[in-house]
């Protein structure tokens, strides 16, 4: 009998470009989230660097694609992405700067009526996709990392690491830029009350200003 696979290694091409990852990746049998996604959805930068900008300054890794992610073909292209970019100028981070990605590269869903709902995926799914992501750092070489929420975080954290309490602060893992772990957006957007979202956007602001300050005072972006 055939053993199941459980990894993207064998599908992950040697030529470490992005568009060679980015056609690579629809091919991509490493666990059994491709079945039900319309397609793998990689990571990009939203605009080209400015004159004078020095390529990506940040890689911002979040779960998985969203419904309309997974039917545009781009990361965080919905809501959260919407609320990201409002955040990332208040934080005065520049949006051409940032190449967004996900941990896990199709949209895990179950069905309720005829919407599509979000379901975590496994450890075991976010270790199948992991060489897609090895992949990224490793072509985009940023100069810092940021986790938004937990999945991206313990990912590279490991399974102890708690964004509630170690949010906002420089994480250092061997072989990886420095890493900064705050909440996902679409944490936001499920605020209870309208004071409760205001207050969990202000305090994702302020963490973004220290991956701004960082930024500034490390690598001069
Ligand atoms: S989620 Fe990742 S490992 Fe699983 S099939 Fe998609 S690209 Fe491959």
């Amino acid at each position: 009998m055939q053993k199941a696979v459980t990894s993207a290694e064998p599908f992950v091409p040697e030529a470490r470009t992005l568009p060679v990852l980015r056609k690579a990746v629809q091919e991509c049998r490493g666990c059994d989230l491709y079945r039900n996604a319309t397609q793998a959805v990689f990571g990009e930068i939203e605009e080209k660097p400015k004159a004078g900008q020095h390529g990506v300054a940040v890689m911002m890794i979040g779960e998985q694609p969203g419904d309309k992610e997974d039917i545009e073909g781009r990361p965080f292209v919905g809501p959260a992405g919407k609320l990201l970019n409002q955040c990332l100028e208040e934080a005065n981070i520049e949006r051409s700067q940032v190449y967004v990605t996900n941990a896990v590269k199709h949209f895990k869903w179950e069905p309720r009526g005829k919407r599509r709902i979000h379901e975590k995926p496994t450890m075991r799914e976010i270790k199948a996709c992991r060489p897609w992501l090895d992949a990224e750092m490793e072509t985009v070489t940023p100069k810092l990392i940021v986790c938004l929420g937990a999945t991206a975080a313990q990912a590279l954290l490991g399974s102890s690491f708690k964004v509630t309490k170690q949010r906002g602060t420089l994480q250092h893992v061997e072989g990886l830029a420095p890493i900064i772990a705050t909440v996902h957006p679409s944490s936001i957007l499920r605020a209870q009350t309208e004071a409760d979202r205001q207050q969990e956007m202000a305090s994702f602001v302020a963490d973004l200003k220290r991956v701004s300050k960082y930024l500034k005072e490390s690598v001069g972006s």
